[in-house]
């Protein structure tokens, strides 16, 4: 349970005064929260830190002001210059010092406001941006107008928070006041001498220096409170992985070792050789397979790099050891993609196999659940269902999980605690090509087997990127290459994360292509159910459909070889390894394959960068380096999609020698005081709550 000391940060944001449902609603949409059915909370405000921050401190003469500065001017009011009536003209104020004039301007300035808050012969402290226009010194719009009595209301420095539409900056200032109130004092979780090493203070002071920031430098990453945060995120980070990785290690494995017989069976019927990175990986497995301790290791490797086959055949080493294997998939779309490519290599080696998914129910499902139970089914391959508890294996030896992103923690944990007795072993596949800074962040300290080589005999797709108002140009290309029976995916993007806006944009484009192609053409989004999904890919698969219409659902696992046309809508507002995965789906089989990033112009540096890398390389690891680079610690649609953990207080790659720092911490502690129950055990499970780890503290023993 959340200790009490943390329910004021964990209650909605309406708990502070001022925000109703409208300001709730756009502070959802500003902060997106952690927790999205949950709504924004106070604490998600709290870790919405300031980029940079406006520095009134220049106090110059008026003849020494800066034009495009900001700059805090006393002055004396001179005389007021209303606009002739009907003019649009602006309605000026002269202002003077000891060493020149100044103008203030205000566009439809309102006469008796003015003549009220800058009197005729008054001294005022003005602040804002000096312009020069026509060799004049001007101020339009001063931020800031102040009497003498009321100078000390006169920010000097302001953070500046990345806003919303219906969130002014003023409105989230007063609102995060209410929010810093509410932080309580923490016991330190920090160990005492790196922290006194580092001068750090203390968290609560810590997030209030964060968000009062004095200069540049403490807006930066390096700046010592931002630090501070960032540490304790990375721990409470570490700190999970590293409870789920012991909690795993704690249940002993056992030694699982093949012949070799099913092995070379699967070997011999296979029309190719394994690459270099296949037999590499499935070494490294075999070798975990053996020790006896659990293995937990991670296999990526591009689309297409062949990461099943170095499944299967791992799968059939436990079965020549007498076990099970299960291999579980994140959509029933892709658990009969595997089964429909595993069966018949697996049952020409003898090796028995099913399949078990939400949609198999009633005898079917009955007889299979039967043949487990009973040791007559050698591998089974499913989706989430295998977690159901009437899910029962004789003797579950080994576990693949495919395409992991999509499956939470203790998701993962409740298919092993199926294994019989002792540990599973667990060989999680994923295709999102993670920078090797972030798969200690995602996973801890798994094991890493990397498929780098891709098999031979593909073709580099050719990658295009085309400006939309251009899109009749791409059509008609497409219609030429749909007459000679290629056949296309197109993408509609996320748009600005609503899966409504999202779904409808696909729609509009499925409507348009359907005018022109008729029922050639075939639509996929999230709102469909499965059964209806998983048709409408069948008929794609099948041949009956030529164009397919896609929210990014396709992104993960699709393979249809005659697929050789990939349009990505809007492709500016995808993140680089998410247009790399999306690529992958085409260029599979010997065709000449194409990719088509459609984008609206003009593009940003970014966006542009992205493009281009994507142009000149094919290599998804170095990819997603790219990414990780171009994108800094920032923000990009898609990254909650990929699995990986959204920090809040941290950048990466900014605070890379914390992160590594936080993971020999986590070590330690966990070395020391395996269930929290220290002093300092005791202040870190509040960490771990603080940072929403729950699911972590749950496998701790009551403290
Ligand atoms: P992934 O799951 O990594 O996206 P797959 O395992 O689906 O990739 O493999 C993609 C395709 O490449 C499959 O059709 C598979 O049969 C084929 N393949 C796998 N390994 C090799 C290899 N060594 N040589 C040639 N083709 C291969
Ligand atoms: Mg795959």
């Amino acid at each position: 349970m959340r200790p009490d000391s943390l329910s004021p940060l964990f209650a909605g944001i309406r708990t502070l005064g001022g925000v109703g449902p409208r300001l709730e609603t756009a502070f959802g949409r500003l902060l997106r929260p952690l927790d999205a059915d949950a709504g924004p909370r106070v604490i998600d405000l709290l870790f919405h830190l300031p980029v940079g921050l406006l520095d009134r401190t220049a106090r110059p003469k008026i003849a020494e002001a800066t034009p495009n500065e900001l700059a805090t001017l006393e002055v004396t009011v001179t005389r007021h210059k209303a606009p002739p009536r009907g003019r649009r003209l602006p309605y000026r104020i002269f202002c003077e010092d000891s060493t020149g004039e100044i103008e203030l301007i205000f566009f439809r300035g309102d006469k008796s406001y003015l003549e009220r808050l800058l009197p005729v012969g008054e001294r005022r402290f003005i602040s804002g941006r000096i312009d020069a226009y026509d060799g004049r010194l001007q101020m339009a719009h001063p931020d800031h107008v102040v009497g003498e009595d009321d100078l000390d209301s006169l920010p000097l420095i302001e953070p500046i928070y990345p806003l919303t539409a219906g969130i002014s900056q003023k409105v989230l200032l007063k609102t995060l006041a209410q929010a810093l109130a509410k932080v309580p004092d923490l016991a330190e979780w920090q160990d005492q001498a790196w922290f006194n090493s580092k001068r750090w203070s203390n968290f609560a002071d810590s997030l209030r220096t964060a968000h009062t920031p004095q200069n540049a430098a403490d807006v930066l990453p390096e700046a010592p409170a931002r630090q501070r945060l960032a540490f304790d995120e990375l721990l409470a980070n570490q700190l999970a992985l590293s409870l789920v990785r012991g909690r795993l290690r704690r249940i002993a494995g056992r030694a699982i070792v093949g012949d070799g017989s099913l092995r070379k069976k699967i070997v011999d019927t296979l029309p190719f050789a394994l690459t270099s990175s296949q037999s590499q990986a499935l070494g490294e497995i075999d070798a975990d397979l053996r020790e006896p301790q659990r293995m937990l290791r991670l296999l990526q490797g591009d689309v297409g790099s062949g990461k099943t086959i170095v499944a299967l055949l791992a799968m059939a080493s436990a079965v020549e050891a007498g076990h099970q294997a299960a291999l579980m998939a994140p959509t029933e779309v892709l658990a009969r993609q595997h089964l429909a490519s595993f069966q018949s290599i697996a049952e020409a080696a003898g090796v028995r196999i099913a399949l078990l998914t939400g949609r198999e129910r009633g005898r079917e499902r009955k007889r299979v659940l039967d043949a487990l139970a009973g040791g007559d089914i050698d591998m089974l391959i499913g989706t989430h269902a295998l977690f159901s508890d009437d899910v029962v294996f004789k003797d579950l030896a080994f576990v693949v999980i495919d395409e992991q992103h999509r499956f939470g923690v203790h998701q993962r944990l409740a298919l092993q605690a199926k294994g019989s007795g002792s540990g599973t072993d667990v060989l999680i596949m994923t295709a999102t090509p993670i920078p090797r800074t972030l798969v200690l962040t995602a996973y801890g300290d798994m094991d890493v087997s990397q498929l780098r080589e891709k098999p031979a005999g593909r073709q580099p797709v050719l990658t295009r990127a085309i400006p939309t108002g251009r899109i009749g140009d791409v059509i008609g290309r497409l219609e030429k290459a749909l007459e000679s029976g290629a056949q296309a995916y197109w993408v509609c993007p996320l748009i600005e994360e609503s899966e409504v806006l999202d779904i409808s944009a696909a729609q509009d484009r499925y409507a348009d292509l359907q005018k022109r192609f008729g029922e050639r053409v075939g639509l996929v989004h999230g709102k469909l159910s499965s059964a209806q999904k998983d048709d409408v890919m069948a008929a794609f698969a099948a041949g009956e459909l030529s164009i397919l219409v896609a929210t990014t659902v396709i992104e993960v696992g699709v393979d249809v070889r005659n697929a050789t046309i990939m349009v990505i809508e809007h492709s500016e507002r995808f993140g680089l390894a998410q247009l790399h995965q999306l690529r992958g789906r085409v260029g599979r089989g010997s065709d000449q394959s194409a990719c088509i990033l459609l984008y609206k112009a003009p593009l940003g540096e970014t966006a542009r960068a992205r493009i281009e890398i994507l142009r000149e390389s094919d290599d998804g690891f170095l990819i997603a380096e790219e990414d990780l680079r171009l994108r800094g610690g920032g923000e990009v649609l898609g990254v909650r999609q990929s699995g990986l953990p959204t920090f809040r207080l941290a950048s990466l790659p900014e605070h890379q020698n914390l992160l590594d720092a936080a993971h020999d911490d986590a070590q330690l502690i966990l070395a020391n005081d395996r269930d929290l129950t220290s002093v300092r055990g005791e202040a870190l499970r509040v960490l771990l709550y603080l940072f929403a780890r729950d699911e972590a503290t749950r496998l701790l023993r009551a403290g």
